[in-house]
């Protein structure tokens, strides 16, 4: 294997996806081919699902397919949207969901909130009141300004409002799931999809979306729900550990074998060190003068959002850093030198941040934007 991987080539991720992925993930990849009706097969996505079961917290099913989260977002919206779709937007990534549900023909009113601030539970169900919405779409972890919405409490609003239980409740967790606290079925959600390459630490190229059989049963009274990411289809092969069309079978490999290892650290030591993960990020930056771009309370412990106030190139950062072999994230969209992300989720472990947080701390030194003695401490 290391005549496909050199070491001196490796540049450690510290983007919010595509993340740092393990050699021993990298190399389940590399097994024989099977035949997807062979019955390896079946017995690969039955371990696979089981355990996706588990990370989920749910007992309900968990579709997988062969595609981005994106896939997921278009399936969640044409699978159980009927008319009328009210999407929660404080980020990018929920912006382009809302764009996703109107090009697949659906009504889209959007709530707002400013970037850096998370949804209270009131500024949904007020919007919800105003209108006639079937589904509420949300974004869990928004991984453009750092910050975790509170859907626990957003979803038992909407729950507790009259006809609250006949909404779906449609979450994108793409950043969130595996990294951040999420019980589906206590939530009682309907949707909750995410990627491989983020919190799960995979390549990319896999989606999962834990569906309700509320969802289920919206799904069968839809008539055009598109051919790849119908619902009932899907569920009606996973029934027999099976998908419709042929799976991404290496990457069930690495999943297979990556799921194994984040069970064995065990969900709630995983969401622990994602915050410790977190907290380090926020002191570092609170030392160097720099502050979180987002709202504290609601820091996401999966990638934290700094704010630039020190005027930092972070092209010039992305630089230094890649000759140390790392690289993190530059600010998204309008925040684009205005913020710069550092992704911490996945297998990352605090020795692996403080590499990063050192090097940084020596690009500032150099530029003369920051020194040890003056306004912090070094780590
Ligand atoms: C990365 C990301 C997406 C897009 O996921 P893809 O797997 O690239 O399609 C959607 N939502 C959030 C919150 C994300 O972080």
């Amino acid at each position: 294997m290391s005549d496909v991987r050199d070491l001196e080539d490796h540049i450690h991720l510290f983007l919010p996806g595509p993340v740092e992925t393990r050699p021993e993930v990298l190399d389940a990849q590399a097994r024989w081919m099977i035949g997807h009706r062979m019955p390896e097969c079946a017995e690969l996505i039955g371990r696979v699902h089981e355990k996706l079961q588990q990370v989920f917290q749910t007992k309900s099913r968990v579709l997988i397919s062969a595609s981005s989260g994106t896939g997921m977002w278009e399936g969640a919206s044409r699978n159980c949207v009927r008319e009328s779709v009210l999407h929660a937007v404080n980020g990018a990534f929920a912006d382009r969901w809302a764009e996703v549900s109107e090009a697949n023909g659906k009504r889209v009113e959007r709530v707002s909130a400013p970037w850096g601030t998370a949804f209270r539970p009131e500024q949904i169900t007020e919007r919800l009141a105003q209108g006639t919405f079937d589904a509420v779409a949300i974004v869990h972890n928004e991984t453009s300004a750092g910050v975790l919405n509170p859907v626990q409490e957003i979803a038992a609003a909407i729950r507790a409002m009259p006809g609250g239980k006949d909404i779906m409740i449609l979450v994108d967790a793409v950043s969130g799931m595996s990294g951040a606290q999420l019980a589906f079925d206590d939530w009682d959600l309907d949707v909750a999809l995410c990627s491989s390459q983020k919190a799960f630490a995979l390549p990319p190229g896999l989606a999962f979306a834990a569906v309700s059989d509320r969802a289920m049963e919206r799904a069968r009274s839809i008539p055009n729900r598109g051919y790849y990411f119908d619902f009932v289809t899907l569920d009606r092969y996973l029934q027999k550990n099976q998908t419709p069309a042929t799976p991404a079978i290496s990457l069930l490999y690495a999943a297979d074998v990556q799921l194994d290892a984040m069970l064995a650290e065990g969900m709630a030591a995983r969401f622990e060190r994602h915050l410790a993960l977190r907290d380090r990020c926020i002191g570092w930056a609170r030392d160097r003068g720099l502050e979180l771009f987002g709202e504290e309370e609601y820091a996401s412990p999966t990638v934290t959002c700094i704010a630039n106030t020190r005027g930092i190139d972070i092209g010039a950062l992305n630089a230094f850093l890649r000759e140390e072999g790392m690289i993190l994230s530059n600010g998204y969209g309008d925040l684009k030198g205005k913020t710069f992300r550092i992704g911490h989720m996945g297998d990352c472990q605090l020795g692996d941040l403080d590499r990063l947080l050192e090097a940084v701390d020596a690009f500032l030194i150099q530029a003369g934007l920051w020194t040890p003695t003056t306004t912090g401490m070094a780590i």
